[in-house]
């Protein structure tokens, strides 16, 4: 295992998260498959690394009940649908080395259901999320995931065109709301897949 993931994995199972770590996706999306049970319902957070490992169909096509909103004709619907599963999978815009999972969200959907409303959380991670700090995570939010989603949803941004954040004012900016869970919570329980490969963005 590499030493950062190491670290991360020591750091997240003292701040009480569950943690389990894998060299390869697939071994990954096998094991999540195996715990999560078929009656169960799930949502999706807006996640490029949901969208890269196809884990979406995988729980359709074995009939589980889920809801993704990049997957809806009625996005909204499927948001409201989306705050009653019993579990919610995303991915983290990055993870701090002191194990803090730190969130920066538009609309605030999937930052909020990260800790709270569901019945149980995984989070989905790739080594590439991995960062030193707070200020790194924040770092790596602002100038690589923020401009990429932008560029994206093809929002009327500055970081669309310019690739670099300026902390803009526009209507249409993707980082409004900040999350940052220190600990695990006392409402879902959160667990944390780290996996050996990069991830999403
Ligand atoms: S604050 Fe504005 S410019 Fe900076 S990353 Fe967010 S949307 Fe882009």
């Amino acid at each position: 295992m590499d030493n950062k993931l190491i670290l991360a994995k020591e750091a997240l199972e003292k701040n009480g998260f569950k943690v389990m770590f894998f060299d390869e996706v697939d071994k990954m999306k096998e094991t999540l498959l195996e715990k999560i049970e078929l009656d169960k319902s799930i949502a999706f957070g807006g996640s490029m690394t949901l969208k890269e490992i196809g884990l979406y169909k995988d729980l359709k096509d074995r009939g589980n009940e889920i809801y993704w909103h990049w997957k809806a004709k009625d996005g909204q619907a499927e948001l409201k649908a989306a705050r009653d599963a019993d579990i919610y999978i995303s991915s983290t815009n990055a993870l701090t080395l002191d194990g803090k999972l730190v969130n920066m969200d538009g609309v605030g959907n999937r930052v909020a259901s990260m800790f709270y409303g569901h019945e149980r959380v995984y989070i989905i991670v790739g080594r590439n999320k991995l960062t030193k700090d707070l200020k790194e995570a924040r770092d790596r939010i602002k100038n690589i995931a923020g401009p990429k989603n932008a560029q994206r949803l093809d929002v009327d941004t500055p970081c669309k065109f310019t690739g670099k954040c300026n902390d803009c004012d526009s209507p249409d900016r993707i980082c409004k709301v900040e999350v940052i869970i220190h600990k695990n919570t006392t409402g879902p329980n959160i667990n944390i897949f780290l996996v050996n490969e990069d991830l999403g963005y």
